[in-house]
């Protein structure tokens, strides 16, 4: 299997919109980020993508792995749900697969109604939606079992498939959670910037779940213009721990 990161940055996205900082002026392609997804190219050949924000489709352009069979999404934040309807290529054949949360799933719908009435207008995109919970679930040949996270106080999605877990805007993950994943050898988990921040992990916060995982590599995403310039920040990381950063493809 391997990962592409499609985006790394929080909801803004990096540099922020009117905002003259080092970081969102900074020429490095490693301080430009654009909202937080991956995608993921099973072992069967097949390419599951985690989430579908707003950048989707400029994502899509630049990608390598750029013909997605299915959607996982975390939770319903605009970050992560605003690029669905540009899934409209993928759905020509087949009803284009959505697994998720029944409360995500609900959101999804109320977000995308034109989607989802009995005569749809010709042309619309068309969805399956799955439901899912906390048992594990097969997307083709390949094995995803959610994770139970907490973004503040609400619980959303996290993905372990094979040996790798993918944990977006988290801001406390149970213990039972942290034990499971112990040793797991590719950990891709959210950091937004260097102060504490009310429903995103800080930077200390990450690199202690971090260590409490003991993957062998991690990889950062959901960075905010607030971390700091890439190259400054990176110093701050042990050695298994890096920022992923937009275009990065990871062997997991
Ligand atoms: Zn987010
Ligand atoms: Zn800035
Ligand atoms: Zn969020």
């Amino acid at each position: 299997m391997e990962i592409e990161f499609l985006g790394t940055g929080t909801s803004t996205g990096v540099p922020q919109i009117g905002c003259d900082c080092e970081v969102c002026t900074s020429s490095d392609p490693h301080d430009k980020r654009l909202r937080t997804s991956a995608v993921l190219q099973a072992d069967d050949g097949k390419e599951i993508l985690i989430d579908c924000g707003p950048d989707f489709r400029l994502q899509m352009l630049r990608a390598r792995h750029n013909h997605p069979c299915a959607l996982l999404v975390t939770h319903s934040h605009y970050d992560h749900v605003g690029g669905i309807d540009d899934l409209r290529p993928f759905c020509a054949i087949h009803k284009f697969p959505i697994y998720a949360r029944e409360d995500v799933l609900r959101d999804i719908r109320t977000r995308l109604p034109y989607c989802f009435t009995s005569h749809p207008y010709p042309g619309v995109p068309s969805f399956d939606m799955v439901p899912i919970a906390d048992e594990p679930f097969y997307v083709g040949e390949t094995l995803v079992e959610p994770l139970p996270i907490w973004h503040y106080k609400l619980l959303i999605s996290g993905f372990k498939i094979g040996n790798m877990a993918y944990i977006t805007d988290a801001k406390h993950i149970d213990d039972a959670v942290i034990k499971r994943l112990h040793g797991i050898r590719t950990l891709v988990i959210n950091a937004l910037r260097l102060r504490d921040h009310l429903s995103h992990m800080s930077l200390q916060e990450s690199l202690d779940a971090i260590a409490g995982i003991c993957p062998s590599h991690a990889y950062l995403i959901h960075m905010s213009h607030d971390m700091g310039l890439e190259r400054e920040a990176a110093k701050l990381l042990p050695q298994n721990v890096s920022f992923a950063y937009d275009g990065l493809i990871v062997p997991v």
